[in-house]
């Protein structure tokens, strides 16, 4: 459970980006210099109901672990 570091209301999770007009998903990586490699998967959002604060995470932080 994520908590608002803003109001401390409970956050709803695994909410989405997405990138206008266009089907373009986005990953996040441990070095942006790789073209390829370090690819850590898609970020997941957890937005506040109370004051709209956002959250960027990753669900699946084994491959930070490697
Ligand atoms: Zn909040």
């Amino acid at each position: 459970m994520r908590m608002c570091i803003c109001c401390n209301t409970k956050m709803v999770e695994n909410c989405g980006i997405k990138v206008k007009w266009a089907g373009y998903g986005i990953d996040l990586t441990d070095d942006e210099n790789k073209l390829y490699g370090g690819r850590l998967g898609e970020p997941k959002m957890a937005i506040c109901p109370s004051c709209g604060e956002v959250s960027i995470y990753l669900a699946d932080v084994e491959k930070l672990k490697n």
